[in-house]
């Protein structure tokens, strides 16, 4: 009889849909394996407003119907109290904080928290959910994410109530800080940064394909990561990150930041937690504690993996998948 692995269907706590045709390439997969998904809000132009945010989802929803979309909103510099009470309005979980020109669209980020105070008092008057790409823009590439430790302690320090995440964490150093702070503090974790280290990126020929922001690092790095998503403890969650760039982009000479994981993230994910002797944390850090940390509930449905020999595609509708052409050990039981 062939091995099988039932859990209830992941929620994939960070993920980027992107626009136009890539969307129903992206929701696709996403609704495939996912039942929900944290929706990120760098699109061109950004969904800041009510009415973007609405249209955004309606075109998910047109093409997903069985994926629920969790939707947030970028936040940006001057940002009031009465814009955040309107996107809470219109249906936003979260807001996202993008330091200004850290990864993809993010120009018109933010430079520092004092920036939008007035919209952080009114994220947490509203219980909302502070999301934050935690990098330091002007520092080494390779300690970007540690250097933003100090921001990040400082808005959780003014804000103590309000609930935080610390985005695809990819720093041993994160993993620590993250830990220590307080129970309203959590980290996603991706598949990428679990599964890959420098090595993959510039070890041998250099691969666009495996840049990302923040970049993955060392084994070290990798090894923490892992500690933390078999651990068991509710802090640290899954979220795929996944974010794709045409192939013809990412080998264009200036490859933007940004691995499409959506269509192979979970069995990838399965074999990984199997491999070390950790599939009893897996249900948990894969369903389970991001939907709990947001205040919503786990999928009702389940999917089931069975253990069957698979490739991934190298190409799907023009975009370079994580482990292209690699041979998964999980499927999904039809
Ligand atoms: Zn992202």
């Amino acid at each position: 009889m062939e091995k099988e692995i039932t859990i209830l269907k992941p929620s994939d706590m960070h993920l980027h849909l992107r626009q136009g045709d890539m969307l129903k390439t992206t929701v696709g997969d996403a609704e495939t394996w996912f039942a929900q998904g944290v929706v990120m809000p760098n699109t061109l132009p950004p969904i800041n407003t009510p009415d973007r945010l609405a249209a955004y989802r309606d075109d998910i929803l047109s093409l997903a119907p069985d994926f629920k979309p969790i939707m947030s909103f970028k936040l940006y510099p001057g940002m009031s109290a009465d814009a955040v009470k309107a996107m809470k309005a219109s249906g936003a979980l979260l807001g996202k904080l993008y330091p200004a020109g850290v990864t993809t669209n993010s120009e018109d980020g933010v430079k520092s928290w004092h920036d939008i105070k007035d919209a952080l008092r009114a994220m947490c008057d509203l219980d909302l959910v502070l999301s934050i790409h935690c990098e330091t823009p002007d520092a080494f590439v390779l300690d970007r994410e540690y250097e933003y430790h100090r921001e990040f302690a400082e808005i959780a320090k003014a804000f103590p109530d309000l609930r935080m995440v610390f985005e695809h964490m990819s720093d041993r150093r994160s993993v620590d800080f993250v830990a220590s702070l307080s129970g309203r503090v959590a980290g996603t974790i991706t598949a990428h940064h679990l599964l890959l280290t420098l090595d993959d990126v510039i070890g041998a020929n250099m691969n666009p394909h495996t840049f990302c922001k923040p970049v993955v690092k060392g084994p070290e790095d990798r090894k923490a990561l892992r500690q933390a998503a078999f651990s068991g403890d509710k802090k640290f969650f899954f979220g795929s990150d996944s974010a794709p760039h045409l192939k013809a982009k990412k080998e264009s000479g200036s490859a933007g930041g940004g691995i499409y994981s959506s269509p192979c993230a979970v069995p990838l994910m399965a074999e990984l937690f199997e491999k070390n002797g950790r599939l009893d944390k897996f249900e948990n850090f894969m369903s389970v504690y991001g939907p709990a940390f947001y205040g919503l509930p786990a999928a009702t449905s389940r999917i089931t993996l069975v253990q069957k020999n698979s490739t991934i595609p190298p190409v799907i509708d023009g975009i370079v998948p994580l482990c292209a052409g690699k041979t998964l050990s999980w499927a999904l039981k039809a």
